[in-house]
């Protein structure tokens, strides 16, 4: 698996768990708000095995291994990996953008993955404009994700986005494992992010969680 960056501990990424992240290298959407853009195309890989030989040190503290990107279901050894982390005894969370619906119901089926986030970018008229991709690429993910007991989805509030964008995502979600994340400019040309407290009304209005405020 290309692994682009490992953070060995997080107690923000995978949801009640202590958890080490790895940053699996490239990606297949092209979001303007992407804060790991260099992950996606860097050449110097982090080795599969430092790894492993980490997370056997720390076995006992770590819970949960996150698998997060790039985009993870682009790497053709995610399902060995995911096997080998869960024979050593830690939960496997992983994120994705959803273009990859086969891997998805094979890593569920297989009991290869513990918790599933899946960024929603749009409400699917918009979701081209975002992302790159249309909401179809990502359809079948979501109806499967959606049915998986351990779930949430998520969207970065970038300025493209309105409040009836997000209502509109949130008729397709549900608020219960839904989450809104503030975005976070990421260079002097990016547009600026809304008011704090204007997310958090929004928030409040719409029952929703959120995060990153
Ligand atoms: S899906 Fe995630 S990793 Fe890929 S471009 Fe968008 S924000 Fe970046």
């Amino acid at each position: 698996m290309k692994v682009a960056a490992y953070v060995k501990t997080s107690l923000v990424d995978f949801p009640e768990n202590i958890a080490s992240v790895i940053f699996t290298q490239g990606c297949n959407m092209n979001c303007p708000y992407c804060h790991n853009k260099d992950l996606c195309t860097m050449k110097d890989m982090v080795d599969n095995q430092d790894i492993i030989s980490h997370l056997a040190k720390r076995a006992g503290t770590i819970q949960g291994v996150v698998i997060s990107g790039g985009e993870p279901t682009l790497q053709p050894r995610l399902k060995d990996n995911c096997r080998k982390i869960k024979s050593m005894g830690f939960k496997v969370k992983l994120d994705t953008n959803g273009t990859n619906p086969r891997i998805i119901k094979e890593l569920i089926k297989e009991d290869l993955v513990d918790y599933i986030a899946m960024d929603v970018k749009a409400p699917p008229q918009k979701y081209r404009d975002l992302c790159g991709l249309d909401f179809r690429d990502v359809e079948e993910s979501f109806n499967i994700i959606k049915s998986f007991k351990n779930h949430e989805f998520r969207t970065t509030f970038y300025p493209l986005l309105d409040a009836s964008d997000i209502k509109d995502i949130v008729d397709m979600t549900g608020t219960k494992n839904y989450y809104l994340q503030q975005y976070r400019p990421i260079s002097d040309d990016s547009p600026p992010s809304y008011e704090s407290e204007s997310v958090r009304d929004l928030c409040r209005d719409l029952k929703i969680k959120y995060r990153g405020i």
